[in-house]
């Protein structure tokens, strides 16, 4: 019979697999008012707060089909609320784009979507975000946001 695991092997266990998983799509589609109908594509895994992904090619997507809406990405460890890089992120992403983005975020106490108007936007939480079959994400935003 295996003996049981030591505390200290218990705590690397939960650190190591989850901290090296987070993972980002490209969220495309449209946006009608106050509706934003998003599909998730080109998955990306990495580090969590180094989750690395062709910048290039979002910018030549949204310049051949103006339709890249903002991003999707996963908190495995922790809620889904912009961090401080998320933040950062999202600014210069809205500055480049010329046109408000949503952050989609998938955390340990759920989905949450925010919309960054321009880039001194803290996000604006959307009024709800579902997600749906097939990467569709549909984000719904707040009255007056
Ligand atoms: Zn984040």
């Amino acid at each position: 019979m295996a003996r049981p695991p030591t505390a200290k092997q218990v705590i690397q266990a939960r650190k190591a697999p989850k901290a090296l998983c987070e993972e980002f799509w490209l969220l495309v589609g449209r946006r009608q008012g106050r509706i934003w109908y998003a599909r998730r594509i080109g998955r990306c895994v990495g580090e969590p707060a180094t989750v690395g992904f062709d910048g290039l090619a979002v910018l030549e997507r949204e310049e051949r089909k103006h339709d890249v809406l903002g991003f999707l990405h996963t908190h495995p460890t922790s809620a889904a609320t912009p961090s401080r890089r998320d933040l950062h992120t999202m600014r210069a992403w809205t500055s480049a784009f010329g046109k408000p983005l949503l952050c989609i975020i998938t955390g340990t106490d759920g989905l949450a979507g925010y919309l960054f108007a321009d880039d001194r936007s803290r996000g604006w939480p959307l009024l709800t975000v579902e997600a749906f079959p097939r990467g569709v994400i549909i984000g719904v935003e707040a009255d007056g946001g």
